[in-house]
């Protein structure tokens, strides 16, 4: 079977897990809304986030910080200088696209070697390269571009009614800038020692040029990133753990090894101030897409903060009786990119039935810890509604469960199937004499009876990740 995005942003659009934005005024390029099943899946993985990143991790701690920041954050972040995508458009057809990505592509599909990552260019050696080996545009294959000029990424608004200079602030393009300038808030308040972690979950804005590939590239965003600060020199270790353990994480979750890799920035392409980095990525139907980007980035962060903000954010470690700015290793994870990965990776038609007799159904393997909804509940018929009603109460205090008494019990299961429910729960007629139910799993089809007042300890280690 093979995999299409539409395909999935068919069966997203229609089981409601993801509609475009403001559909009704005919939308708004590249937004979309989480519907009654997105909102469910987005949030049971950012709970998988903060339940092993912060919650069972003994190191870390989590924050939830403004979006807009006091503008030198920007200043000291870099933002405001060098968050910027090289423009170019095509004469001929009027397309708009990043240079630097024709470049990498033209490369790639020629088999040639870069000097280094295009990343780090200046506008002058793009140019350069483009007119050299006479790279065409994309979409029309003909050589004939505008000059390159650069485009800042941060979206601007005004604070307070005067719409000037003085009152420009920005959405923030990443979360982590949050974190360096609590540093010491939480270090103080939480009396960690190093090493320690902040993690934080929320929205980010970039005015990208090429918003695409569904909710894998957009305009606003949810982050996931942990700023784990730690002693100078201990801070390869560190960053090995955590790349292992960002891997851990999506395995655990159902991603399989053939379908991710791990894939170490060389030197060249290296940010000035990292040590090392590495991006997770996805096989995603459209091709290899970035989900994860783990990055030592020594103290660069700290220190810029330090330079511009005129505070003192060393660190005292007592028990070596040394005063540092401590090293910070950083994973940065997509909400939106990786709801995305575990939508593609569980998406899968499969035949039923026999070869002679093919029975085709839609399924959403969803790990347990992820899927929208829980369990079914289905009464075999609406007399027996009552009963199945009390169950619908007692499973859904703990898991959000759906009822659906409507249709033939096969297309029930069916639908259920289709949007990942691990467990269907039926109530029949026997269930009003002996107190028992018939549990389904999705993914075998097997079927067990279980006494209703078991379900409670029978889904608790079910659902137990
Ligand atoms: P890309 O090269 O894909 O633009 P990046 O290297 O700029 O990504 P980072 O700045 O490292 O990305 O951001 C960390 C993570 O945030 C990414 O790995 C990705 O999962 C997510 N992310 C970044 N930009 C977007 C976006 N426009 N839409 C959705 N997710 C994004």
């Amino acid at each position: 079977m093979e995999k299409s995005m539409d395909k999935i942003v068919a069966l997203a659009k229609s089981r409601g897990f993801v509609y475009p934005g403001s559909e009704i005024y005919g939308g708004l390029a590249n937004t979309w809304d989480y519907g009654n099943l997105g909102v469910e899946l987005k949030n049971n993985v950012k709970r998988a986030w903060w339940q092993k990143f912060i919650q069972e991790n003994p190191y870390n701690v989590g924050v939830d910080c403004a979006i807009l920041m006091n503008p030198q954050t920007w200043v000291a972040s870099g933002h405001l200088g060098g968050f910027s995508d090289p423009l170019m458009d095509c004469k001929e057809c009027h397309e708009r696209f990043r240079a630097d990505k024709i470049i990498e592509d033209f490369a790639e599909e020629k088999k040639i070697e870069l000097k280094s990552s295009v990343d780090g260019w200046t506008q002058e050696e793009m140019r350069d390269f483009i007119e050299e080996n006479q790279v065409p545009c994309p979409t029309c294959g003909k050589h004939n571009f505008t000059d390159i000029r650069q485009f800042n990424l941060m979206f601007k608004t005004f604070q307070g009614v005067t719409e000037d200079a003085k009152n420009t602030v920005y959405l923030r393009p990443e979360t982590a800038q949050g974190i360096f300038v609590n540093f010491k808030n939480v270090q103080r308040t939480s009396r960690k020692k190093i090493p320690f972690g902040i993690g934080q979950v929320g929205k980010s804005f970039r005015n990208e040029i090429t918003p695409g590939n569904f909710t894998f590239r957009t305009r606003e965003f949810e982050q996931m990133e942990l700023e784990f600060f730690c002693e100078p020199g201990t801070d390869l270790e560190w960053f090995q753990y955590w790349r292992g353990f960002c891997r851990d994480w999506l395995i655990s979750l159902g991603i399989k090894e053939d379908e991710m890799r791990l894939r170490d920035h060389d030197p060249a392409e290296l940010a000035f101030y990292s040590k090392g980095t590495t991006d997770i990525e996805f096989l995603f139907p459209f091709g290899w897409g970035e989900l994860w980007g783990i990055a030592d980035r020594t103290d660069y962060d700290l220190g810029r903060h330090q330079e511009t903000s005129g505070q003192d954010l060393t660190y005292f470690d007592d028990e070596k009786n040394e005063r540092y700015l401590p090293y910070v290793i950083e994973p940065s994870l997509g909400a939106d990119r990786v709801v995305l990965a575990f939508l593609c990776a569980a998406y899968d038609e499969e035949n039923i039935g026999t070869e002679e007799k093919p029975d085709m159904r839609t399924v959403l393997h969803f790990h347990p810890a992820l899927a929208p909804v829980k369990i079914g509940v289905l009464p075999l018929s609406k007399k027996l509604n009552e009963g199945a009603e009390k169950v619908f109460a007692q499973l859904s205090h703990k898991y959000n469960c759906e009822f659906d008494d409507r249709g033939n019990i096969g297309k029930r299961y069916r639908r259920q199937d289709e949007i990942g429910t691990p467990f269907c729960v039926t109530y029949d007629f026997e269930s009003e004499n002996d107190g028992a139910v018939t549990v389904r799993d999705r993914d075998t089809m097997e079927q067990e009876r279980i006494k209703i007042e078991d379900l409670d300890a029978y889904f608790a280690e079910k659902f137990n990740w």
